[in-house]
């Protein structure tokens, strides 16, 4: 296996490899940035096929946190870590409690949370070995469920995106919602109190019954959602839905949801531009469960964090116009937004409260357009 040359790679500050076998544990933790302060990013345990596509996931991702967290105006940086194995069946108190004692060791650079395959309760195995934690049950004085938080950051996106491509508000437009689960129902709940149709679909179809009398949806089989009569598109199940085979068959004005990686490739940011389709780049849009989780870390602050989620909306606007005065796809003046930031950060925070004096609730890439 390489890993200097492997693919993501590029401007990672530190990788580590963590084996225990007296407890089975086999784990990476990736900081790909600690510039604008600790690394924060999930642990995802997943029966990974080898150490390659294990090494390659948590690269991808922790790099995916740095420009999260700097496009929601976070004094955090970005990393992640992996699991290798079975969450159903090698997860074990043990286990977790190993995989803080490998957290613990990097002093604070690395702070861990839940993700795919981990558990809020996980976690309070995890904390018995490390303060660097967050996500918490609130039993444990965390925040619980981020999940309607992302929701909510989601709808002032969705706000903003209809503002800024139809010049109006919500009522009486159509939003077809993909994936009625943590983020997609709470957001469905949202759109509907704005006065929203909502068109939605999930491969669970008890959950898209519950929703077509809950918030009097129109449901349409999972394939059939890329071509709904609807304004806005709100991925909020998988990554990789705006593809090939998809986009020709999209009429939306606007593309905003909670989804992780959404285009299937950068190339088709462009085609939406093409096509007139405003995109809300995704980690721009979802970052909302970070702001609530990386609350934790500074100590949980109601308004602030709702002042933090709601700026989102700003956010996009000034990404928004910076694609229009430059000609380029959302995605990209959205990377470039957060490049400048990132340029301008503290070199090394570690130890650190992780927080650059970005206290405001306008985010300061906000401001770096306005
Ligand atoms: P979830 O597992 O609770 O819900 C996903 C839903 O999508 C499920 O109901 C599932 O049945 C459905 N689904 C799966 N494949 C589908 C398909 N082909 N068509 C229609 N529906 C399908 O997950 P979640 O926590 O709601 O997260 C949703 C997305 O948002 C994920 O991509 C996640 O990475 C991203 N995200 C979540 C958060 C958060 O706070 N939960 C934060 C940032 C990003």
């Amino acid at each position: 296996m390489t890993v200097f040359s492997t693919e993501s790679f590029a401007d990672h500050e530190q990788v580590v490899f963590i084996s225990d076998d007296r407890v089975g544990l086999r784990a990476i933790i990736a900081i790909h940035s600690t510039r604008l302060g600790p690394a924060l990013g999930g642990c995802r345990m997943y029966p990974y096929a080898d150490e390659a596509s294990a090494l390659r996931d948590v690269l991808r991702l922790s790099r995916g946190m740095t420009f999260k967290a700097a496009a929601a105006g976070l004094g955090l940086g970005g990393g992640k870590s992996v699991i290798i194995g079975d969450p159903r069946k090698s997860k074990t108190p043990e286990l977790l409690r190993a995989m803080g004692v490998a957290v613990n060791r990097l002093g604070g650079r690395y702070i861990t949370a839940e993700d795919v395959g981990t558990t809020v309760d996980d976690f309070a195995w995890v904390r018995q070995s490390t303060r660097h934690v967050v996500g918490l049950p609130e039993a444990l004085g965390g925040t619980g469920d981020p999940s309607p938080t992302t929701a909510l950051g989601v709808y002032h996106g969705i706000v903003a995106s209809v503002a800024h491509r139809l010049g109006r508000d919500l009522r009486g437009l159509t939003v077809a919602v993909q994936g009625l689960g943590n983020v997609g129902w709470s957001l469905c709940g949202l759109l509907a109190g704005a006065g929203a149709h909502l068109v939605v679909t999930d491969v669970d179809g008890t959950l898209a019954r519950r929703a077509s009398v809950e918030f009097d949806a129109r449901v349409v089989e999972p394939d059939a959602i890329y071509a709904a009569q609807a304004d806005v598109f709100a991925p909020c199940a998988m990554g990789a839905v705006v593809n090939d085979r998809t986009l020709p068959q999209m009429k939306f004005r606007v593309i905003a949801g909670g989804a992780n990686n959404q285009l299937a490739r950068d190339e088709h940011g462009r085609q939406l531009r093409d096509m007139e389709i405003l995109y809300a780049p995704d980690f721009v849009i979802n970052a909302g469960g970070l702001i609530r989780v990386a609350s934790e870390h500074e100590g949980f602050n109601r308004a602030k964090v709702d002042a933090q989620v709601e700026a989102i909306g700003a956010t996009l606007h000034r990404v928004f116009e910076l694609a229009d005065r430059t000609g380029t796809p959302t995605q990209a003046a959205a990377m470039r937004l957060v490049q400048e930031r990132l340029g301008g950060g503290h070199a090394d925070t570690a130890g650190s409260n992780g927080n650059n004096g970005n206290n405001s609730a306008r985010s300061p890439l906000a401001e770096r357009v306005a």
